[in-house]
């Protein structure tokens, strides 16, 4: 079954290829090893998308991979992966290189292969929960070429792109589903669904991704979907709830509530997303959706916190005018915070940056008002201004702030020391 595409009929634009995972492919080759692009990147080059990110897989073992990179980290337990690492600072990149897995009908084994990709910012996290999965797994866990294209989700995932030859190989007609723009689970679904339900997740991530490319879910594999969901109880939370900052930070976040509600999921996946899909009409949710997919379509950077505070804010907001009538406005508002970190984020609170970059988007919010003496002078020093800032608008946008009290913090913002004291002056 095992196909090899010629560049004339898979159509791919090397330009598009990240220089340094040709870097890593062509020194992995160099030393006798196979390595390929693969997965996502494939996937999106074959349609003509810019990937985010490379994954490159190959028959090295992980210390072979090591031994031939300056910069190359080994991290995750069973499933280990190298990290080749190029660029340093905010610029650095990351080339994630897996050697080829054996097929294993076990969940726990993209369990913890998806603890390994979050890994990239949230290592102790994924240690945790590395343990806490508690699962035992199989020593043997390389395998051949096409148990690895096996073991991957969806037929327009599992193909592998040598930049050098330029041949795509592709086990599972990955071409022809990209060509017909059907999205389609490698073997059987409710099968596949049952060994890993985040793929449940995915399903509807890319559904969303790659809707406007013309591309939709083909019915088998979405005839298991609704009732597949109940199997997302036996995932564990903090893994949940990775898999809904990547539906809400795609750049697709609209498009993917769009999809859950069609697919007949608006409910079920993880209770903050049910939140998320529920308010999501809500002009301000609504609001920081749309904002959240612009940053992203514009290649900036987004926080998972800012949106989730717009999210909650209605929440904190009740609380608060609720709590005012017995306490002090501010002890209110930080009070009424700890009662939605207690009723809706749970488990997640431990992800202290998270969590504390919501409370300081919250808590700023009363000193918008506040327009006198040094009070702006220590806001704007404040490291999460900005997105207490931006939030602010958002709700003058929707009519909860005046908007001369928003135009007033843009000139305070931008403006020069003489501007700040009229400024200042003015709001008297
Ligand atoms: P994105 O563009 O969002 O990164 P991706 O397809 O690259 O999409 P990753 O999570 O980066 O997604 O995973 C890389 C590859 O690993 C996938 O393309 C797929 O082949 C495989 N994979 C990831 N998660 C799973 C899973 N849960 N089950 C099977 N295969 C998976
Ligand atoms: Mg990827």
């Amino acid at each position: 079954k095992r196909a090899e595409i010629p560049v004339s009929e898979h159509g791919i634009n090397p330009a598009l290829v990240d220089e340094r995972a040709l870097n890593v492919v062509s020194t992995l080759q160099q030393a006798g090893f196979e390595a390929y692009i693969v997965g996502g990147a494939v996937r999106d080059l074959l349609v003509g998308l810019r990937p985010k990110d490379f994954d490159v897989a190959t028959n090295a073992t992980p210390e072979q991979v090591k031994g031939l990179f300056r910069r190359a980290f080994i991290i995750g337990r069973r499933f280990r992966i190298v990290h080749v690492v190029y660029g340093r600072g905010r610029e650095n990149e990351v080339i994630e290189v897996s050697t080829f897995r054996a097929y294993m009908d076990n969940a726990a084994a993209e369990q913890v292969a998806g603890n390994e990709r979050t890994s990239k910012s949230e290592l102790a996290n994924m240690k945790h929960a590395v343990d806490s999965s508690g699962r035992v797994l199989r020593d043997n866990v390389w395998g051949p070429h096409d148990e690895d294209a096996a073991r991957r989700d969806f037929t327009i995932n599992a193909m592998y792109y040598d930049p050098k030859s330029q041949i795509v190989v592709d086990y599972h007609g990955g071409l022809k589903d990209s060509k017909n723009r059907v999205i389609r689970m490698i073997g059987d679904p409710a099968t596949r669904y049952r060994e890993d339900p985040v793929r449940i997740i995915r399903a509807v991530r890319f559904a969303a991704k790659l809707g406007p490319l013309g591309f939709s879910i083909e019915p088998k594999t979405a005839a298991p979907l609704v009732n597949s969901q109940k199997l997302l109880a036996d995932v564990p939370q903090s893994r949940l709830f990775d898999e809904m900052l990547k539906l809400l930070q795609t750049g697709h976040a609209v498009a993917t509530i769009a999809q859950l509600r069609k697919l007949g999921m608006a409910t079920g996946i993880y209770p903050l997303l049910d939140v998320v899909v529920e308010r999501a009409d809500q002009p301000f949710v609504l609001a920081a959706l749309q904002d959240t997919d612009r940053r992203v379509g514009e290649g900036k950077p987004v926080a998972p916190s800012f949106l989730l505070a717009c999210v909650l804010w209605a929440d904190v907001r009740d609380g608060w005018a609720a709590r005012s009538a017995q306490q002090p406005s501010f002890a209110a508002l930080q009070d009424a915070v700890e009662d939605v970190f207690n009723a809706r984020i749970g488990d997640v609170s431990g992800r202290g940056r998270l969590a504390g970059d919501m409370r300081e988007t919250w808590l700023m919010q009363p000193r918008f008002e506040k327009r006198v003496g040094s009070g702006p002078y220590g806001m704007i020093d404040q490291p999460r201004f900005r997105a207490a800032f931006d939030f602010m608008r958002l709700r003058a946008d929707a009519g909860e702030v005046e908007q001369v009290i928003a135009d007033w913090w843009q000139e305070f913002t931008t403006g020069s020391d003489d501007q700040r004291e009229d400024l200042l002056a003015q709001a008297r």
